[in-house]
């Protein structure tokens, strides 16, 4: 067993005391002391280091199924999880340097523990055990709505780009060099493999093809039938690529995917608001002038604290008007005002993340008695660190609660490391979500994704005679 290692710049050494806290979590095998961690049945892609498996936590010879450490008694169990490395940035470990330290793990923990309680006696006893939620979501034909095509490439194929780039190869010595790249553990390590590797290494339009694969290979992984991504053109436009050109590949591409695997994939063209209103209305221009079948809407993303959404109210109007669907990143970095703009000014269709609004309750209840949908990305959210620390703090108890329409949804899946199965299991362990409120979020994403009334109500159908009554 390695018992050094390096996170979020800290060297944990095999005498540190450690705590690992939130998220989803991938044990690689050969990092696993099998006194502490026992394997369970769910096992993933790991996109570094090829199939994961999750680990069940032994504390104090008790096996504490995958997820629930985080509500056991600390005391027991740090010193047994020492040396022991996590690969999904949405994990964080901690390093505890004395007494002082542990003891505030330990109240942060019991607080844990007496959070979940609560929720538990009020929903009730779960009886389902963990293995039984994951094969019934292994199962389950999903629907996913917050994607981005361009963070979904996994090593493999972006080498094939990288390869043949002598800028790249002059800063990239090779594919173990490219795998460190995929070692994203914080925003800074985000831009340098999406602004520094991802988009230099799309040369041509043809490239996107690679990109729709491995979008293919991630819907087969989670089962997911109907998925919608955001395309953002700008920077590859920038750099002389032919935007009808792109549009016939990506369009081609998800049509062969449609044909081969029954896979359905629809693109949401990004009219960034971070490179001002004149290039929002050039890609939006250009998504009017171009439409292919695979095209149903726009995506109004980039950096939210660039500035308001207001001034591009006309975008949305003018998308409205051609028939274009409409989603905006909202409250992911910026307050419930945020949101509030993107509905009531732009009049968005759906927010993106909208996670701010938790900050502001009269919004809540707005955004439910309105019923607006949100596409919730919660590891992504933990990954930003902005208004969520860990999952088990993520609000989406409150948004489902209050009845406002949320998905779930993981946005970067290949670079932040988890995948949708992941966070609806996720929201069963730290969330207590049941089946059938797990088949509720399904359902919703259904209901807010831009597929046809009758292709909804086919897969809704599809989804019954899968998971039957889950009532
Ligand atoms: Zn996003």
């Amino acid at each position: 067993m390695k018992v050094s290692a390096t996170w979020n710049g800290v060297t944990f050494s095999e005498t540190d005391r450690c705590v690992i806290v939130g998220g989803v979590h991938y044990f690689p095998a050969e990092y696993v002391d099998s006194r502490y961690l026992e394997p369970n049945n769910h096992r993933t892609e790991c996109p570094w280091k090829g199939t994961a498996t999750y680990f069940d936590l032994i504390v104090s010879g008790t096996r504490l199924p995958h997820g629930a450490w985080q509500y056991a008694d600390p005391k027991d169990g740090y010193e047994h999880i020492r040396g022991a490395i996590a690969f999904s940035p949405a994990v964080r470990v901690e390093r505890v340097d004395g007494e002082h330290d542990l003891e505030s793990h330990v109240r942060s923990g019991a607080s844990a523990v007496q959070k979940a309680a609560a929720t538990t006696a009020a929903k009730g006893p779960i009886t389902d055990t963990n293995e039984e939620i994951l094969s019934f979501l292994n199962q389950m034909p999903k629907c996913e709505v917050h994607l981005h095509l361009e963070a979904m490439i996994d090593a493999e194929r972006l080498w094939r780009l990288v390869g043949r780039n002598p800028e790249l190869l002059s800063r990239i010595a090779g594919r173990e060099d490219l795998l460190r790249c995929f070692q994203v553990r914080s925003l800074d390590d985000f831009i340098t493999l999406f602004i520094g590797v991802i988009q230099p290494a799309i040369a041509q339009a043809d490239d996107l093809t690679l990109f729709v694969e491995a979008a293919r290979d991630y819907m087969q992984r989670n089962r997911i039938e109907y998925a919608e991504m955001h395309l953002a053109p700008t920077k590859l436009l920038e750099k002389g690529l032919d935007f009808e050109e792109m549009v016939d590949v990506v369009d081609r591409s998800a049509a062969e995917v449609k044909r081969r695997d029954g896979l359905e994939m629809r693109f949401l063209i990004d009219v960034s608001r971070g490179f001002g209103l004149e290039n929002a209305q050039r890609n939006l221009d250009l998504t009017i002038a171009h439409r292919r079948d695979c095209i149903v809407g726009i995506g109004f993303g980039g950096a939210e604290s660039a500035g308001p959404a207001s001034e591009f109210a006309i975008i949305f109007r003018q998308a409205r008007e051609a028939g274009l669907r409409t989603t905006a990143h909202a409250g992911e970095v910026v307050g419930p005002d945020s949101i509030r703009a993107a509905v009531d000014l732009c009049g968005a269709e759906r927010i993106g993340h909208g996670v701010s609004a938790v900050e502001d309750r009269s919004l809540i209840d707005e955004l439910a008695r309105r019923r607006i949908p949100v596409e919730l990305c919660p590891s992504s959210n933990v990954f930003t660190g902005v208004y969520v620390e860990s999952i088990g703090d993520h609000p989406m108890r409150t948004f489902f609660d209050a009845g406002i329409p949320v998905s779930l949804n993981t946005d970067d899946p290949v670079i932040f490391g988890v995948e949708l199965t992941d966070e609806f299991m996720s929201a069963h362990q730290y969330h207590h979500f049941t089946p059938a409120e797990l088949v509720k979020l399904n359902d919703y994403a259904i209901d807010m994704s831009f597929m046809p009334e009758s292709a909804k109500r086919a897969m809704k159908a599809r989804i019954q005679a899968v998971v039957g009554d889950t009532t």
